[in-house]
């Protein structure tokens, strides 16, 4: 919102460097899935037709309102969510929902002493995530169903995608330590597209599509439309950093 963009834009007047911080700040994060939308359409579903809601007169946020003591103001809310480069110019990017210690760490060193990387540099590890987990991986077509996590005990030891659950580890950057694929949940890409990914829910659906055990068109049609939500889990933390970046379900 405009409060937002007015405080990136004090912070870099006043900055030497800025470390985009987090996946919101690189890639839009969760609340970027509501590009799908736009802000009208988010407005009318928070503020009305939301089953928690509770607004008979329907009421909307408005910038300026009238009252006996004056005019309150409120920020206007975008459109569209930006990840903070397309607002202000940053240095580097530190990934990650949260982003870790460990990579907090590196970075606040690497200011502090000076010895900083390439401007535009990503302060993270350069492997996929894949690369750093422990799991068993066969690199087989080996999937005839997506399932929810809710749906399936996985295997412990093999690779969580090769078992049917979408984890976004081919097209994620490692760093992590694996962390959610330690207590068997997989990966949802919070680490932003791997060294080398243009696009990282693209990577994803090619990276899914290819392990799908069928040369059958049909039967490949029904096993992908187990992914429910194909936007919102190939591109959770990264849609307005995406080739698709506003694009409108409705477009
Ligand atoms: Fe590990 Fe997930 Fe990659 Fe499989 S897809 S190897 S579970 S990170």
């Amino acid at each position: 919102n405009s409060e937002a963009e007015h405080l990136a834009k004090l912070l870099r007047a006043k900055a030497k460097t800025v470390v985009s911080f987090g996946a919101c700040a690189c890639m839009g994060g969760v609340p970027g899935l509501a590009n799908q939308y736009g802000a009208k359409a988010v407005m009318e579903r928070v503020y009305r037709t939301s089953e928690s809601t509770d607004n008979p007169a329907g009421v909307l946020p408005q910038e300026k309102t009238q009252v006996a003591e004056g005019e309150l103001t409120l920020p206007r809310f975008y459109d569209r969510v930006h990840p903070l480069d397309e607002v202000i110019a940053v240095e580097y990017y530190l990934p990650g929902c949260p982003p870790t210690v460990e990579w907090i760490m590196k970075a606040v060193e690497a200011i502090v002493s000076g010895q900083l990387p390439p401007v535009g540099s990503v302060i993270g590890l350069s492997k996929t995530l894949c690369d750093e987990c422990p799991r068993e991986r066969t690199n087989e077509r080996s999937i005839k169903k997506f399932f929810h996590v809710n749906e399936i005990i996985p295997d412990t030891k093999k690779c969580l995608l090769e078992q049917g659950v979408i984890c976004c580890g081919p097209a994620t950057r490692g760093g992590c330590k694996a962390r959610c694929i330690a207590v068997n949940m997989p990966c949802r890409g919070c680490y932003g597209p791997g060294p080398g990914v243009a696009d990282q829910g693209a990577k994803m659906l090619s990276a899914a599509a290819s392990l799908v055990a069928s040369d059958d068109e049909k039967e490949i049609e029904m096993i992908l439309a187990d992914i429910e939500d194909p936007l919102g889990t190939f591109c959770q933390f990264s849609m307005p950093k995406s080739i698709l970046k506003g694009a409108k379900k409705s477009e």
